[in-house]
């Protein structure tokens, strides 16, 4: 049998996902490839919740290459960003923001929490900022930020907020219109349900703005979202167009599995995913297994981060891998080697066997380590999935 791949992404994708891009690569001006194009873009408003005159990009890249272009576009050098750093992408894209000459306030907490709003106001009073940038989900250590009240600092303060939404988009409540943010970014492997290979990402008339009025040089063509403009209007008009070529498999996958998440409705499918992660947090207990994250309200809907018991060490992952599931190790570079990762996301949460298989491969895995497991264990970690 394939193993099972639970790890934050890539992950298990639809059977109508993966009909989609199983077929011989369309050409970049293909009929269809145009109009799986501009569907994807009018249903990603939606799926983020934005305003109708925000605009979404959809670019070959990962979620890397979305984050550069929100830091690449938006800062000039000598201009001032505050991170909220929960972890290791948090850490990345500060990186990205000085590597743009930008002077980065980091706002930290301990690994496995998130910094108190007190503190990100504090930072974001000290000195005129541009951008406040915060990890939505922080798939090193499955914390979640709260989007809404950071976002409502930076605009009552005139700052541009901006939110790496890759381990979050599609499973994770955010409300880019209610809340009024100006970047909301994802890749295609995670809580959106596809394989690797798109950078996505809504972005405000404000944020476009602050980059027409750039004075330093323009960002590198790739990344420059006024390159990409003309092409993103013309695919939403149904017309072809040319810059750099798109990933055509994957857009023809994009539109099918944003069609998914727009049929079930964003607010059900968060719901959905928190139903999840609530229930594989009682499986998790049940199995006696500590979480990363400080609390259930800062724990993500998407992965869990989970300590290895004592006497258990990271070749815990390669003894659930021969029970046929894949997870991931530990991430963040301070605890990297006291835990390991399980992704919950996507189609596997609508799958509660797949969810239950890796409940069995992991209980089974830890009495091969020797962890003494209550006899039921795993039939009641199971039974928590029946609000699935
Ligand atoms: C996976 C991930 C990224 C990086 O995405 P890639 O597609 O691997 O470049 C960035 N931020 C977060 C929060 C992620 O989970």
């Amino acid at each position: 049998m394939k193993p099972l791949l639970m790890i934050p992404g890539p992950i298990e994708v639809s059977p109508a996902v993966l009909e989609a891009f199983s077929t011989p690569p369309p050409g970049h001006l293909a009929p269809r490839v145009i109009e799986a194009f501009g569907e994807s873009l009018a249903i990603m408003r939606r799926g983020w919740m934005a305003n109708r005159d925000s605009q979404p990009f959809v670019i070959a890249g990962g979620g890397t290459v979305a984050m550069d272009m929100a830091a690449a576009n938006l800062l000039e050098p000598g201009e001032r960003a505050v991170v909220v750093n929960t972890g290791y992408f948090s850490d990345r894209i500060a990186e990205m923001l000085r590597r743009q000459g930008a002077e980065v306030t980091e706002v930290r907490a301990e690994p496995g929490d998130v910094p108190a709003i007190e503190e990100v106001a504090r930072a974001l009073d000290a000195a005129p900022v541009k951008a406040l940038v915060a990890t939505h989900v922080d798939t090193s250590t499955a914390v979640r930020v709260d989007p809404g009240p950071l976002a409502a600092l930076a605009r009552g303060r005139g700052v541009l907020s901006v939110f790496d939404g890759v381990c979050a988009t599609g499973a994770e409540r955010f409300d880019m219109a209610g809340w009024d943010a100006d970047v909301y970014l994802t890749a295609s492997q995670k809580a959106i349900g596809l394989p690797p290979g798109l950078a996505l990402m809504v972005v405000s008339v404000r944020a476009l703005e602050a980059r027409r009025a750039r004075r330093a040089a323009a960002p590198p063509m790739y990344l420059d979202w006024e390159e990409w403009l003309p092409i993103m209007t013309a695919y939403e008009e149904r017309r072809p167009a040319y810059f750099s070529t798109p990933a055509t498999n994957l857009i023809l996958a994009l539109e099918t599995g944003l069609r998914e998440i727009l049929d079930e409705g964003i607010e059900a499918r968060v719901e959905r995913h928190t139903r999840a992660a609530d229930a594989m947090r009682s499986g998790w207990n049940t199995l006696g297994l500590e979480m990363v994250p400080a609390g259930d309200d800062v724990a993500a809907n998407t992965l869990s981060a989970l300590r290895y018991p004592e006497g258990v060490d990271a070749a815990l992952v390669g003894h659930i891998l021969e029970q046929g599931v894949i997870v991931a190790g530990g991430l963040h570079p301070a605890i990297r080697n006291e835990y390991f990762r399980v992704g919950h996301m996507g189609y596997a949460v609508t799958q509660p066997e797949m969810l239950s298989r890796t409940f069995q491969a992991i209980a089974t895995a830890l009495e091969k380590s020797g962890v003494e497991l209550d006899t039921g264990a795993v039939d009641r970690a199971t039974a928590t999935l029946s609000v699935l």
